[in-house]
């Protein structure tokens, strides 16, 4: 019989609790990407979790999911997977169930495909009941429907993350689930959260967003919840940032689901608010805010996004600066994708004095495309041609390992590169991160990073790279 069909999207979960995790999981990624007949197409986070059932005592698990597209039938994929398995070293026959486990891979979902067959169950069905599956499947898919409770994946995390707080207030809640958070819907609540915490001596990482959260938010998060003793988020689509109104009535919103995800990350407490409730009393009778409250940002909102979206990092600025004095964090958690933003930031926080900005690297996609809440808005086509902006960065990146140093020149092959693809470019420069001005550069570089800003269709992207560091956060 033929174990080739027409091609389907698959999905699989992946584990490890034994030796070198991470190594493990990105192993069985790269191996199967290897495979005949099948393309890893995206991959979750790994997160780290509690075991659940098996003997006890044992070590926590790396977890992940990864998207497929695939010619195997179900049964040759699940066949592929546990080759994958004993090719790391697991032996399932002999060993306690849910025992400690090198690499466990399971087939969640295969197009369509309802089956129930010795070894094969499709979707997975015990799925949705496990937050350590849903946690990694919610970056990926959030919006795809689970047949059982027929709530899609987000809104079955919220219920699982839910019920699991609700389960803490009385008895001990499982080892598997995720600490829950607190969810405040007002800054003033929030400030006072703050004080209490800093209060009781616990250091706070901040992490603010505009929510639509992804997997590039969640490194931070977790990253922050790595280093303080708790993680507070934000989530704010900040009206004062946004120079064109469709903009930000198009912004993808998504409050619960952002609480599950960051709940899964590690975070406290998240708070949100209204701009009336950030500054009180302090807008005008449109409703827009008095002069006076705004804060001017320093010389490195010059050029670039400032010249493009004027006004942005004013608006950056002061939401950000009302932010700080909201949650006093010691430490505030800072993507590398929003480069210009990051030094915005930085020039702020030197100003106050505080708090110490943590910039962490750009998370993307396979394609390299980097995470965007934005990316949402693409097409599947547009998605496609949107990898044209990260595959631009990396010639200028192959141009700078070659020797090259000339800033004109390497604006030449970045401005060349993206006349190949097919999407409508605002700028792409090469700039020395250390020394920003209102211009571009001109003649040799030390240092370099080069930024690029289009549009996909109607969404606009950006994205950047160091030309001079090894590249971090590709997966
Ligand atoms: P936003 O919600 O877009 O305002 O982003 C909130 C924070 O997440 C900012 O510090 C961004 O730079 C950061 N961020 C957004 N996308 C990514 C990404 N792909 N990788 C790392 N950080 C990111």
């Amino acid at each position: 019989m033929s174990t080739r069909l027409a091609t389907a999207k698959a999905v699989i979960a992946l584990g490890s609790n034994l030796g070198d995790r991470r190594a493990n999981l990105e192993t069985a990624l790269a191996r199967l990407a290897r495979e005949p007949g099948v393309r890893v197409l995206a991959a979750s986070s790994w997160h780290e979790t509690d075991p659940v059932g098996g003997p006890p005592g044992q070590a926590r698990y790396l977890n992940g999911v990864a998207q497929l597209e695939t010619e195997l039938s179900p049964r040759a994929l699940l066949t592929c997977l546990l080759q994958l398995e004993r090719l790391a070293g697991r032996e399932r026959q002999g060993q306690p169930r849910n025992g400690a486990r090198r690499l466990d891979l399971d087939l969640l979902f295969h197009g369509d495909a309802r089956l129930s067959e010795p070894g094969l169950e499709l979707p997975h069905p015990r799925l949705e009941d496990r937050s350590f599956v849903l946690e990694p499947l919610c970056e990926l898919e959030p919006e795809r429907v689970l047949g059982r409770s027929g709530l899609c994946v987000r809104a079955q995390l919220s219920k699982l993350t839910s019920s699991a707080s609700q389960t803490q207030a009385g008895t001990p809640a499982p080892a598997a689930v995720s600490t829950p958070i607190v969810r405040l819907d007002s800054p003033a609540a929030a400030a006072q959260w703050c004080r209490d915490a800093r209060a009781a001596g616990r250091s706070v990482g901040f992490v603010p967003t505009m929510g639509a959260l992804h997997v590039g938010h969640l490194e931070l998060v977790r990253r922050s919840a790595r280093e303080n003793d708790l993680t507070v988020a934000s989530v704010f689509v900040n009206p004062l940032q946004f120079n064109d109104p469709r903009d930000f009535a198009r912004y993808p919103r998504d409050f619960d689901g952002d609480t599950a995800l960051l709940s899964g990350a590690g975070a406290s407490m998240v708070f949100t608010g209204t701009l009336e409730q950030f500054f009180p009393g302090g807008l005008t009778p449109e409703g827009r805010l008095a002069e006076a409250l705004w804060l001017e940002p320093g010389p490195s909102a010059e050029g670039l996004e400032g010249k493009h979206r004027p006004g942005h990092f004013r608006g950056v600025a002061t939401i950000v600066g009302r932010l700080f004095d909201t949650v006093e964090p010691q430490r505030a958690y800072f993507g590398q994708k929003d480069f210009q933003q990051s030094l915005v930031v930085k020039d702020l926080a030197r100003s106050r004095g505080r708090p110490e900005i943590v910039v962490c690297p750009t998370s993307r996609e396979v394609s390299g495309l980097a995470r965007s809440s934005r990316n949402q808005l693409l097409s599947a086509p547009e998605r496609e041609r949107a990898a044209a902006l990260f595959a631009a960065l990396c010639e200028a990146r192959d141009a700078w390992l070659a020797g090259e140093r000339g800033a004109e020149a390497l604006d030449r092959l970045l401005a060349a590169s993206l006349a190949e693809s097919e999407v409508e470019v605002e700028y792409a420069e090469v700039r020395d991160p250390e020394r920003w001005s209102a211009t571009s550069c001109s003649g040799p570089l030390l240092r370099a990073v080069a930024l690029v800003a289009a549009r996909v269709g109607t969404t606009r992207l950006i994205d950047n790279l160091r030309l001079d560091e090894p590249i971090g956060g590709v997966r």
